[in-house]
This record gives structure tokens, sequence and C-alpha cells, in this order.
């Protein structure tokens, strides 16, 4: 999902997305280091509690007196079982040489510009097109190969990548990660305003630079090295885990995320997965304190035009205006059944 809705910068096109600049939280051309780790620990204690006894932990306690009794927060969720292993790896991700290994995974995944537009011919016309998919996948093997030894690993529709983190406990429904290994294109014209190019990667220090450094490469590159720190330390999963990635997510996901749907109905069945954790909203700083927002429900769009045709007149004393009623029917419908809508309702004259 791209989020990325500012206002262009001079010189970028509407098919392309805006360009960043400065360094800042909220920007997603680059993203601190301190995401990457965030959005780490959200993953590996989640994954390890998928096999635990659970207990309450730690409160945050620093929500507002005021707010507790209108939105009671249950206590946050801490492995019993996996104590050992969560606490070594904990440990782990305080280290230095974990931030340069999160580092250098991201940036080199950054580098790879895996763009797609809505004028890129379809993959069964012109593969080369989406060549750089292919060279995505060997960067994944290679930087992964933990993952790769042990998951199993399915193409669909040549670049969709199904991973299955099989479990001890086949009886429990797997539970689904998502991800997208695409990103926002560059308008070409526009590089020479980037504080650093769109595809170095480049790591200041802090900040990691660059097209996908926070959608969706964060998430992708995430899954995989919580999973790879995992199985570092020899731990299996009792539930299956089951890794979706498509790859023409910003063009809404047809080839990729859509035929990666009918695979996994048809693998898993209907209604088999426990629940699904997907790119989200991103991180945002809440009563003194950094919340994850994933996705954690899906909804496709509905897109409706409305053609209204009335008697004829000026339109500084327009008719009585019953096309309206019919124009918000629509629109509640198609709120309805998709949960969001784009209506492009056109007004006609005659
Ligand atoms: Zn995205």
């Amino acid at each position: 999902m791209s989020n990325e809705q500012s206002p262009l910068l001079p010189g970028s096109s509407s098919i392309f997305a805006p360009v960043r600049k400065a360094g800042h939280v909220s920007r997603p051309g680059h993203v601190s280091i301190w995401r990457v780790v965030f959005v780490f620990c959200f993953l590996v204690i989640p994954l390890m509690l998928l096999i635990d006894v659970e207990m309450p932990g730690l409160g945050f306690g620093s929500e507002p007196e005021s707010a507790k009794h209108l939105c009671p927060q249950t206590e946050p969720l801490y492995p019993v079982a996996n104590a050992k292993v969560a606490q070594t790896v904990l440990h782990v991700l305080d280290s230095h040489a974990f931030l340069d290994r999160a580092v250098a995974a991201l940036s080199g995944a950054v580098q790879i510009a895996t763009e797609t537009y809505d004028t890129l011919p379809p993959l069964e016309k012109d593969p080369n097109a989406w060549k750089e998919f292919a060279s995505f996948h060997l960067y994944l093997k290679k930087t992964f190969p933990l993952v790769h030894d042990s998951l199993k690993l399915t193409t669909v529709n040549t670049y969709g990548l199904v991973y299955e983190w099989t479990g001890s406990d086949t009886d429990l429904k797997p539970v689904l990660l998502a991800a997208h290994q695409d990103v926002v294109p560059v308008n070409p014209a526009t590089i020479d305003q980037w504080t650093h190019p769109p595809f170095s990667g480049y790591f200041d220090g802090e900040w990691i630079w660059g097209r996908g450094s926070s959608d969706d490469k964060l998430g992708l590159i995430s899954i995989l090295l919580a999973i790879e720190t995992l199985l570092s330390h020899k731990f299996q999963p009792t539930r299956t885990v089951v890794l979706a990635f498509g790859f023409d997510e910003e063009i809404s996901g047809t080839q990729g995320a859509g035929k990666i749907a009918p695979y996994l109905e048809e693998t898993y069945g209907r209604n088999s997965f426990a629940f699904l954790v997907d790119e989200g909203a991103g991180l945002v700083q809440q009563y003194g304190a950094l919340f994850a927002a994933p996705g954690i429900g899906e909804k496709g769009y509905f897109d409706v035009r409305v053609d209204v045709t009335t008697e004829g007149g000026h339109s500084s004393i327009p008719p009585a205006n019953h096309h309206t009623v019919s124009f918000w029917c629509l629109r509640t419908l198609a709120q309805a059944k998709a949960g969001y809508w784009h209506t492009v309702p056109t007004y006609r004259h005659i």
C-alpha cells in the first residue's frame, strides 16, 4: 500500500510518486534503523507467542488515566515456554552486529529497483520488463539462507512468493504474514532532487534512504530477518506460518496478490487462516510510545461511476435534487459491500 500521498514535487508527473528529501520520521523515502529494529521486535515476539502459553507482561503505563476506563487495554503478552529463546533473541537485538545486519539486509533490498507503474506491460506480454524481481529473489536467497533451507517456497505467477514454515501441529490454523516486493516508481527527471539517490539504500548512521525503505521492503525484510534469526536459535513453530509476498501491489496487485489469493484458498481451503498481518498504516507516536499499526484485515475496493441525466436548465438554478438520493444510495451500497469506495460522480446537464 502506498501511503505516499503528499503533493508531488515540481517535475514529477502524476504517475510517479513524490520524491522525498529531508530526514523526518514520517517520510517514507527513507527509514530510521530504529524502525527496523522496532518492526523486528514487533514480529519476533508474536511469532514465538504462536506456540506458547501466554502471561501478562509489562504494561506501558503511560496512557492517560482518563482513557483507561474508556478503552481498557489488555496486558502485553510475553513468551513463557520459549522465554529462553526470547531472551536470547532480544539480547541479539541489542547488539551492533544485529544492527549492521539489519541495515545491510534492508539497504541491499532497496538497491534493487523493483518499480511497478501503471504503464508496465503485463507479465505474460513482456517478462523482460519484470526482470528486476528475479534479481530480488536471488538477493533474498543469498541474504536469508536458513529461511530458504528450512521453509517451503512456492512461486505463484513467476514472481509471487509463498513460503511455508510448517508447524509441528498441523491441526492448528496457520497464520499469514504478507508484504509486497514492489515499490512506487521514481520519475527519472526528479532524481537530482533526492538527497541520496532513490535506489542507493544509503545508510547515514540513522536513516536508510531510498524507495521501499519503508513501503514495503521494511516489512518484507523484517519478516524474513525475524524468521532467519529464530531459525538460527533453533526455534521451530508449533503453528504453521505462511508468508505471501506479491509483486505489483502499487498497481492494484492483480498479478501478484490477485493470483496468490486463489492459490492460498486452493492449498489451505476457505477460512483456513487463524489471522493475518500485513503492511498496515505504519508506526505512530502515541502517548509517548511508538505504536505499530499493522494491517490485520483485508478489504477490496469498489469504483463507482455515476452518470446523472437531469432536465435542462442553468446551473445557477438547479432542479430539485432528486439525483442526490440515488448517488448516496449507490455510495452506501459500495461502502457496505467493500468497506471502501472511490466514487467518480459526473453531473451532466442536457
Ligand atoms: Zn505498500
